[in-house]
């Protein structure tokens, strides 16, 4: 088919929910993704953080391939081996002592929702409140539209679950101020990611958790899109220094493969029974298959240290288009592979520098309408940085 015959047979039969670039892409290949015209493209996106591993690694192919071979899905009636080895490495990884694997960041966001509620609630009825942040970003279920603080997502959709509070991320006073006996949990970002790419500030996540132990809180910490690595640890709250009650993680988990998990403390995956929770499709074994070997490459100690090196040289190369470019770029934000470039009064919107950075061979995105947000495959090479800054030099001196 041409490509004008998709977009016409696409535009005319998918529910219009995503305002979509016009191109067709049709294969990949490491950090680079072709379109149907054959057109290369150098890609900063990964799928939105999802393909870590590049496209088309063949160890994830050929795992992939295996599996579908011998058994795709069985239910979660019955023990299966990819499963069973992906949870025990995701409890080794996190320190905490139990998964439960979901099909997406929404559905793992809404596990960890359902357990703090069922948790908070055999300490005290009305413990029930949940705190998280303006800006944030948790998904399109209505619990976790809900617990995502932008408004705008939320408009239409009323009536919406309640029992959820808002405030400023990074700003501990406020959360102290707002926090009590009655909050069941403080759930957060540890990078927010679509709301704009802030990390967080000086000690704040410490003193997050200092505030949810003295009030009997739990914390959740979403690293569904600044986990897996991203961060240059594999869990971003390692950066920090501390630890989590709860742990969620999706995107980049198998590799492309749709997936999600929590991950929480003995203590309070306590408060589920067998039947309270559950899911047809969740950890089945092609998608454990798929998370088992990003799970075996990307917590590679030499794995992070190139993410933690490349993100570096690629957060300086960005701080250097922002000296070239002050009055466009106002601010380079981010760790590891996620990186944000403040928009500032820029010639053209966000948007337009995202098409012309297509035309020019380079995919990026866009955040908040004035954030340029980089999360490219944790695979690319500096010289890979090299081509999307040449390309977006070009484009912002247009
Ligand atoms: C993408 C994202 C989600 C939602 O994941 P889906 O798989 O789209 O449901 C939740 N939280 C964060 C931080 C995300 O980036």
């Amino acid at each position: 088919m041409t490509e004008e015959k998709i977009f016409e047979r696409d535009d005319k039969n998918y529910l219009p929910v995503f305002k979509r670039y016009k191109i067709v892409l049709e294969r990949g290949e490491g950090a680079y993704l072709y379109d149907i015209n054959g057109k290369k493209y150098v890609d900063f996106l990964a799928g939105i953080a999802v393909n870590v591993l590049g496209h088309n690694y063949p160890p994830l192919v050929k795992a992939i391939s295996e599996q579908a071979a011998k058994v795709i899905h069985v239910s979660n009636l019955y023990y299966t081996e990819p499963q069973a080895n992906a949870a025990a490495k995701l409890v080794k990884l996190s320190g905490l002592d139990r998964a439960f694997f979901a099909n997406s960041g929404a559905e793992a966001n809404e596990g960890a929702i359902k357990l703090a509620r069922k948790f908070a609630k055999k300490i005290s009825p009305d413990k029930t409140q949940i705190i998280t942040a303006w800006d944030s970003f948790h998904g399109r279920t209505l619990a976790t539209l809900v617990a995502t603080g932008q408004p705008h997502y939320h408009e239409g959709f009323e009536p919406l679950p309640g029992g959820f509070d808002y405030v400023h991320f990074n700003d501990a006073e406020e959360l102290a101020a707002k926090i009590s006996d009655k909050t069941c949990a403080v759930m957060l970002e540890t990078i927010q990611g679509e709301g704009g790419v802030y990390p967080p500030k000086n000690d704040y996540l410490k003193r997050v958790r200092e505030l949810c132990d003295k009030y009997g809180a739990l914390l959740i910490l979403d690293e569904i899109q600044a986990g897996m690595g991203r961060s240059g640890k594999f869990f971003a709250y390692e950066k920090y220094g501390i630890k989590p009650d709860i742990v969620t993680l999706a995107k980049g988990l198998a590799g492309g493969v749709p997936i999600g998990a929590f991950i929480c403390t003995e203590e309070v995956a306590k408060a589920f029974k067998p039947g309270d929770h559950g899911t047809t499709f969740g950890g089945n074994p092609l998608a454990c298959a798929a998370a088992n070997v990003v799970l075996d490459t990307v917590p590679d100690e030499k794995f992070l240290a190139h993410v933690a090196e490349v993100g570096k040289y690629f957060k300086d190369k960005l701080i250097g288009l922002q000296k070239k470019y002050p009055t466009q770029i106002s601010e380079i934000r981010g760790e590891g592979l996620i990186l944000g470039a403040q928009l500032d009064k820029p010639k053209m919107s966000g948007v337009e520098i995202v098409n012309e950075c297509m035309k020019h061979g380079a995919i990026i995105n866009c955040t908040v309408g004035t954030v340029l947000r980089f999360i490219p495959p944790l695979i690319i090479t500096p010289a890979q940085v090299d081509e999307l800054i040449t390309i977006l030099d070009e484009v912002l001196g247009e």
